[in-house]
C-alpha cells in the first residue's frame, strides 16, 4: 500500500518534467498536466499518469505542485481552476521562480480558499532537476515542513527553510541579484586583466584564492581554460541562460521597488543583462564577458 501523498503536478517544461520523473521513479502517484499537449505526451511516455485539465490535476490530491514560467501564470491558474478544484487543506507547493509580491498573493489566495501554501523556488537548472540535486529555498509554515521536506528531498539535495510565505522567493531573488552583479564584476576583472597583460590562468589563480573569490569565478569562470567545466569552454552553451538571468533580475528590480531599496548595482545589472539577453537569450549568462570586452553593453 502506497502511503505517499498523491501529487497534482502542473508545468511539465524543462524543469518540471525531470522533477516529475524523479517523483514517479520514487513511487509517488502523480496527476500530471501541462497546457502544451506535447509536454503531457512526454510525461505519459515516461510512465506518468496524466490528466486533461488543470482542475483534474488538483482534484483529490494531497499536494498541488506548480512549475510555471511566471507569477501571472500561477495566479491565473490558482484563481481559475486549481484552488476551487482542490479538496480542503490541500498543500499548494509553488516551485516556479516568481515575483515575491505575487508569491505572497498566491499564498494568501490559497489560505483564503482553505488550503495550505508554500513557495519553494529552485536553483540547479535542468541538470540539477534531472539528477535530483536541486537546492530548494523554502517559504513555509513550520507545521508543513515534514510533509514538504519528504517530497522535496526526492528532487533535491538541499532544502533551506527561509521563513514564512514568500521567504523562499525572497531568498532566491537576493541570491540571483548578487549572482548577476558578481558575474559582471568577474567579467570586468578578466577583461581588465587581459588589457594589463595578465594571462587568464594567472588572474584565476590569484582571485580563486584571494578576496575576490566567488562562484562566478571558481565554478562558472567567464573565460575558457581555468575551470574546464565552465560554459566558456563550450562556446557559452548554458548552464544558466542569459534570458533566465534577465528574468530573475527583473524580479529583483520589482522587489527593490516594492521595498524602496536603493540598489545601484542590482538595478544596473538588470539593465545590462536585459540588453545582453535581447540578442543572446540562449547564451550562458557568463557570455556577457564578450559584450564587456567589445564594449557593446
Ligand atoms: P518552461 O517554460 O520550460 O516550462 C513551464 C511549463 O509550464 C510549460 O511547459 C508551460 O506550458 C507550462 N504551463 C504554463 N501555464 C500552465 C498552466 N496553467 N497549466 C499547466 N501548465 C502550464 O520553464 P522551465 O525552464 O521549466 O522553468 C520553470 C520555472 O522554473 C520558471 O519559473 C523558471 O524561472 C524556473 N527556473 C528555471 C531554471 C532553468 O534552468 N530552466 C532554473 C531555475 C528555476
Amino acid at each position: 500500500m502506497n502511503d505517499k501523498p498523491v501529487i497534482g503536478f502542473l508545468g511539465l517544461g524543462h524543469m518540471g518534467l525531470p522533477m516529475a520523473i524523479n517523483l514517479h521513479k520514487a513511487g509517488y502517484v502523480l496527476k500530471a498536466f501541462d497546457v502544451v499537449p506535447e509536454a503531457v505526451q512526454r510525461a505519459a511516455s515516461a510512465g506518468i499518469e496524466t490528466v486533461t485539465t488543470g482542475a483534474a490535476a488538483a482534484t483529490d490530491v494531497d499536494i498541488v505542485l506548480t512549475m510555471f514560467p511566471t507569477g501571472q501564470h500561477v495566479l491565473d491558474a490558482y484563481r481559475e481552476s486549481l484552488l476551487p478544484a482542490a479538496r480542503p487543506d490541500t498543500l499548494f507547493l509553488e516551485c516556479s521562480t516568481i515575483d515575491v509580491a505575487q508569491a505572497r498573493e498566491a499564498a494568501a489566495l490559497a489560505v483564503e480558499a482553505g488550503h495550505r501554501s508554500a513557495d519553494a523556488p529552485v536553483s540547479g537548472g535542468v541538470v540539477g532537476a534531472e539528477a535530483g540535486t536541486l537546492t530548494f529555498m523554502l517559504g513555509a509554515d513550520e507545521a508543513d515542513l515534514a510533509q514538504i521536506t519528504e517530497v522535496l528531498e526526492v528532487m533535491g539535495k538541499r532544502i533551506v527553510h527561509c521563513g514564512g510565505h514568500g521567504a523562499g522567493q525572497a531568498a532566491k531573488v537576493c541570491n540571483n541579484m548578487l549572482l548577476g552583479i558578481s558575474m559582471l564584476g568577474a567579467s570586468e576583472a578578466f577583461v581588465l586583466g587581459e588589457r594589463l597583460g595578465l594571462s587568464h590562468q594567472a588572474l584565476f589563480d590569484v582571485i580563486s584564492s584571494a578576496s575576490g573569490q566567488c562562484w562566478s569565478v571558481t565554478t562558472n569562470c567567464p573565460v575558457p581554460g581555468p575551470v574546464p567545466t565552465s560554459p566558456a569552454n563550450r562556446d557559452y552553451q548554458p548552464g544558466f541562460a542569459a534570458a533566465l538571468m534577465a528574468k530573475d533580475l527583473s524580479l529583483a528590480t520589482s522587489a527593490l521597488g516594492h521595498t524602496d531599496t536603493d540598489a545601484h548595482l542590482g538595478t544596473l545589472a538588470a539593465q545590462l543583462f536585459s540588453k545582453f539577453a535581447q540578442d543572446h537569450a540562449g547564451t550562458d549568462f557568463s557570455g556577457i564577458i564578450n559584450a564587456v570586452r567589445d564594449g557593446s553593453l
